[in-house]
């Protein structure tokens, strides 16, 4: 008797303990949004639906951000229209500000006019004259967004939020699997990769930055339960006629894109649409200003490439970061506080 009881035992715990932790798998899915080549890969129990959910969020981001779109919310607040808006919208436009005011300006949500004139947002690029460039910058209006009656619109000018949509979809992406039990996870979104956890063995994520001349990786960090985003001219940019090249990323106090010897700059932090915003603005601000930057304000590391083959690698992420030898770097330089 005694014998089948616990024989009938033993098989209910062996049962429990069996559907207690159901098989984890790990599944990547590929696909293009947001400009660009999109790969996410988590490790859970139904990773088919985590994944299936990650990219029916990114692309609704797309359609409500993008300004491309000409009928997304973004494009609709451009437009002049009000916009009733969704919670994750809000967060992003209030977020998009306090970067401006945290950067002094360097990041501009109301770079829009600019982007537009140089022709990043439909491709048929042209250098503008002086004086339309003059003329622009008045369109540019920081800490235009407003609220009233529960709707919002532009006071004036308009915003392109190129420069931290893709790390809030990050952070939106990395909440949202948490919640549905995923642990490990990471996400590149086109260069701005966040990692959820730390890889399925445990291990931390080995992230590669990219040489900006070529497809080819400068130096890896190893991070977890972190972002790794890098901005630089190389991944959109045009030739001119006078043989210069334009790059995507438009100064806020030149009205022209940025050329001021940093290559690229890749901001490692724990929010992805801080890291984002930051990583646009420290480009903007150039090799000198960056780093003060980063000297003066906690919560970051910074791997910063100059025209001259410089890495500068800040103190936060030294010991985590392996140099590849690339011909992009010449020389490899700990910055301190
Ligand atoms: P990427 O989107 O290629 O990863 P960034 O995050 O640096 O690179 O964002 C660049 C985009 O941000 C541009 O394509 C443009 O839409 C927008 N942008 C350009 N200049 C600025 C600026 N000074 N401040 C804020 N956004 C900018
Ligand atoms: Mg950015």
């Amino acid at each position: 008797m005694y014998k089948r009881v616990f024989a009938a035992l033993l098989a209910l715990m062996l049962c429990v303990s069996l559907t207690g932790c159901a098989k984890k798998e790990t599944k990547s899915v590929s696909f293009f949004a947001m400009d660009t080549y999109i790969t996410i890969s988590v490790t859970c129990e139904d990773a088919q639906a985590a994944l299936d959910w990650a990219q029916a969020l990114v692309e609704a981001n797309e359609k409500k951000w993008s300004t491309t779109l000409s009928d997304s919310l973004v494009s609709r607040l451009n437009a002049g229209e009000k916009e009733a808006l969704d919670a994750d919208t809000a967060r992003l436009l209030r977020r998009a500000e306090e970067m401006r005011a945290y950067t002094d300006g360097a990041f501009e949500p109301g770079i829009y006019p600019l982007v537009k004139a140089w022709g990043f947002t439909t491709g048929e690029y042209r250098v503008p004259l002086d004086g339309e460039t003059a003329e622009l910058l008045r369109q540019v209006v920081p800490d235009n967004v407003r609220t009233e009656n529960g709707e919002t619109f532009l006071s004036g000018g308009m915003i392109d939020l190129g420069g931290i949509a893709k790390g809030m979809t990050g952070d939106m992406l990395t909440e949202g699997l948490k919640q549905r039990g995923v642990d490990s996870a990471l996400i590149n979104l086109g260069g701005n990769v966040q990692a959820l956890g730390a890889k399925p063995d445990g291990s931390a994520w080995r992230i590669g930055i990219q040489s900006p001349y070529d497809d080819s990786v400068m130096c890896v960090v190893s991070v977890k339960n972190k972002c790794v985003i890098t901005s630089g001219a190389y991944e959109r940019y045009f030739v001119g006629e006078d043989g210069q090249v334009y790059g995507h990323i438009i100064s806020p106090f030149t009205g022209r894109p940025v050329s001021n010897g940093v290559a690229s700059v890749s901001v490692i932090a724990e929010e992805g649409a801080m890291a984002d915003a930051l990583s646009t603005a420290l480009f903007v601000m150039g090799e000198q200003a960056a780093l003060d930057f980063w000297r003066a304000h906690e919560g970051f590391d910074l791997v910063l490439l100059t025209d001259g083959g410089t890495l500068y690698v800040t103190e936060g992420i030294w010991n985590d970061l392996t140099k590849r030898s690339n011909g992009a770097v010449k020389q490899v330089c700990e910055i301190k506080r």
